[in-house]
This record gives structure tokens, C-alpha cells and sequence, in this order.
């Protein structure tokens, strides 16, 4: 399980652009699934095990969860529901459940869907996985050895380093304070990434906190600062290292609140039953969005802020289709119940009115979809220089 949530395998601009369509349609385009309850690991202060993580009452461990056919038949159901373009499957331990995965990834990458299995290293990630296109396996290693092999034990560097021997991967990294402390700690860090010939990225979480938690992991604001100036120094040696001027800037301006969140907006969520939901955002809780620093959310967070033409940013567009789909729905006799809660803000606590569902109000929606449609981003991800 994952600090902070580790991005989709392509989140790029193009296919947020691509996910109105979804959003238009009633879809939600990324979808995550923590698809076991288990796991070999009990990392110290593990959020997907806490209390809070679905809401009070029932934990993870509570929870039935599926095996064999079932689990297979069942996460395609939540595929066949949703039809994300986006699928990230967590756990607990997912290769748990490896078994499983080696029939669910060829059916999700044969129906063109991006999937990131979310992984602790420390069971072997089957080769045959590595051949599957749009497939991407995503190792979470929380810092030096110094750091991770008391947390992470068994599935330290030694024995990570083993399981994942010519396998392609991306390496998932939450920082936390005693990281940023010592003198020369990241960049210790990102060339020891670097220079393996499995890694194909490195992606950055801060530790992100849940409302209230006074914890030694938490950054302070100085040193989130300090911490993005170092990563943007460090990009430009190591180009592994997914981190750039404007992602930074998004870590230090998180959303305010999950109404505000993107991420949040364009995600569903389910927990090992296969039907329990995870609110308002894989973090589960009650997160501090305040004190966000998940690379998924950010990322997000940072493509939804570029600028399309004029004052026009992504985001207007993104909350345009949601708010298009609430009038939609409304039309069709839908209670506002039946869309997510998080869909009826825009962050700023402004609730979505009766005005906002005007006819008026959709077309200035539908137009604000045309400007940006025909701005679609570069390759690469740019839309317009921020
Ligand atoms: S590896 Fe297991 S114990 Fe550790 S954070 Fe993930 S789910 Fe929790
Ligand atoms: S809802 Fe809040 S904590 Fe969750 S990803 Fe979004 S900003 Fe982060």
C-alpha cells in the first residue's frame, strides 16, 4: 500500500483532455482497487490498516475479500461498470493476489486501459508481466535502506532488489521529514534510482497527513520548500526523476479540500470487498488535503492549473464537464445523491445552486469544453507555458 498514492502510468494531459468524455458520459476515469486485505508487511503508521481508512467502523481487515475466479470476475465487473481509462490496483499486498494478476492484466491491457499494480517488492514480479503493453508495476521504497528496511522489513533493499531483477519499474518514493534533515539524503537517493537499469521513473509523495495528525513524518512548510528547490535542482541531473518547476509549485499549493482536488473528482475507489467505497480519495480518512502531497493528486493538481487560452485553465474545463454531467443527470430525474459528494463543490466551499444548472449556465459549461477542445495539449503534456 502506497503513502501519498503514486500516479497512473500516463497521467498526462492528453488523457485528462480525453477523460471529459468519460466524465460527460457518467464515467469516472481512474478507478483504484485495493484488491487484497493482506499483507507480509506492518510498516509503522500503514494508513491503508488504520482506523479512520474507510470511514470508522469497519477496518480493511474486516473486510471479505475475494481469490481466484472471483476476485478475476469480480474486478472486471468494477471494469465493465466504470470503464476507466485508468486502473490502479493496491492493496494490502497486491502480489498477494499475483496469481490472479497475471489473468486481470492481459484482459485490462487488451481492452486498452492503463493499469499500475502497486507493489512493496517483496514478492517476485512475474516476467511475464513486463511484455504486457500499458502495464506498469510501481515499486514503493520509503527512502534509503536507512529508512525502509526497519519499515519495510522483510521486503528490504536486498531482498526487493532480487524480486524485481530485469523488470521495468517505476520507483514510488514518500518522503518524510527525517529525509529532508540530512545533508545530501535526496540526491543519495535518486542517483542509487537512477543508475538502476530497471528503473524507468522515479515518483516523488510527501508524506501527506490526515486532518489533525501531529506525526515526526510530516514536513513542515519550510521544509516542503526547501525540499521542492532541491527535487527541481535535482530533475535536471537525473532525468528519471519525474519532478519539474511546476509540479513543485502544485506541492506547495495543494487543493484546499477534496471538493477542490481533481484527483478526487476524477476517481472511484473500492476497498477489498469489492464494494465498500474508499473516501473522499485512495488516502481514505479524512486527509488533510492542506497538507496533501500525494504525486497522483498533485500531478493532477499541477495539469489542472496549466492555462488553455487566456484565463481558461484545465480545471474550468474539468469542473464544466462535472457540472454538465450534475445538469444531465438532473434532467434525467437523478437526485444529486447519486453522483459523488465531492462533485458538488468546486472547492472554494461554493456549493453548486440551482443557477449553476441552468441551461445558460451548461452552455457557458459547453463552450468553455469547445475552447479548450480545440487547445488540446503537446505530447509531452504542455498546454500553454505556465
Ligand atoms: S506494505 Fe502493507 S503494511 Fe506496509 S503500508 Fe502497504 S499495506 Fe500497509
Ligand atoms: S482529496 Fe485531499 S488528500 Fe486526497 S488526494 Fe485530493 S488533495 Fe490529496
Amino acid at each position: 500500500m502506497r503513502q501519498g498514492g503514486p500516479p497512473s502510468p500516463s497521467i498526462t494531459s492528453r488523457e485528462v483532455f480525453a477523460s471529459w468524455g468519460k466524465i460527460l458520459t457518467g464515467k469516472l476515469p481512474m478507478l483504484s482497487i485495493e484488491i487484497t486485505r493482506e499483507c507480509p508487511l506492518t510498516c509503522p503508521g500503514c494508513y491503508a490498516f488504520g482506523e479512520s481508512h474507510l470511514g470508522g467502523g469497519l477496518t480493511l481487515r474486516d473486510l471479505s475479500d475475494s481469490r481466484g475466479d472471483a476476485l478475476v470476475e469480480g474486478v472486471l465487473r468494477l471494469v465493465r461498470k466504470h470503464e476507466p481509462m485508468h486502473v490502479s490496483l493496491v492493496g494490502g499486498e497486491p502480489l498477494m493476489r499475483h496469481r490472479e494478476l497475471s489473468k486481470i492484466l492481459p484482459s485490462l491491457s487488451a481492452r486498452g486501459i492503463f493499469t499500475l499494480v502497486v507493489t512493496s517488492g517483496v514478492i517476485p514480479v512475474p516476467m511475464e508481466w513486463m511484455k504486457l503493453p500499458r502495464v506498469r508495476v510501481a515499486l514503493s521504497v520509503d527512502g534509503l535502506p536507512e529508512h525502509h528496511n526497519p519499515r519495510r522489513k522483510p521486503a528490504t533493499y536486498e531482498r526487493i532488489l532480487k524480486n524485481v531483477q530485469g523488470c521495468e519499474f517505476n520507483v514510488h518514493w514518500v518522503i518524510t521529514r527525517p529525509m529532508t534533515e540530512r545533508q545530501g539524503y535526496l540526491e543519495e537517493y535518486v542517483a542509487f534510482w537512477s543508475a538502476r537499469p530497471e528503473t524507468n521513473r522515479v515518483w516523488v509523495s510527501f508524506y501527506s497527513p490526515q486532518i489533525g495528525e501531529k506525526s515526526p513524518e510530516m514536513l513542515t512548510r519550510e521544509q516542503r520548500a526547501k525540499t521542492v528547490r532541491e527535487l527541481v535542482a535535482l530533475a535536471k541531473r537525473y532525468p528519471k526523476l519525474a519532478f519539474t518547476k511546476g509540479l513543485g509549485k502544485a506541492f506547495l499549493r495543494p487543493p484546499r479540500n477534496p471538493e477542490g482536488c481533481t484527483f478526487a473528482k476524477v476517481s472511484t475507489n473500492y476497498s477489498a470487498d469489492l464494494n465498500t467505497r474508499v473516501e473522499p480519495c485512495v488516502l481514505g480518512g479524512s486527509p488533510d488535503c492542506s497538507q496533501c502531497g500525494c504525486a497522483a493528486s498533485t500531478g493532477l493538481h499541477w495539469i489542472a492549473g496549466l492555462k488553455l487560452a487566456g484565463p481558461l485553465k484545465v480545471k474550468h474545463v474539468m469542473h464544466a464537464s462535472i457540472n454538465a454531467r450534475m445538469w444531465a443527470n438532473r434532467l434525467r430525474g437523478k437526485s444529486p445523491s447519486d453522483q459523488p459528494a465531492r462533485w458538488q463543490s468546486d472547492g472554494t466551499t461554493r456549493a453548486v445552486t440551482n443557477a449553476d444548472q441552468t441551461p445558460q449556465a451548461l452552455q457557458s459549461d459547453e463552450r468553455l469544453v469547445q475552447i479548450a477542445a480545440t487547445n488540446s495539449p503537446n505530447e509531452d503534456g504542455r498546454v500553454e507555458a505556465d
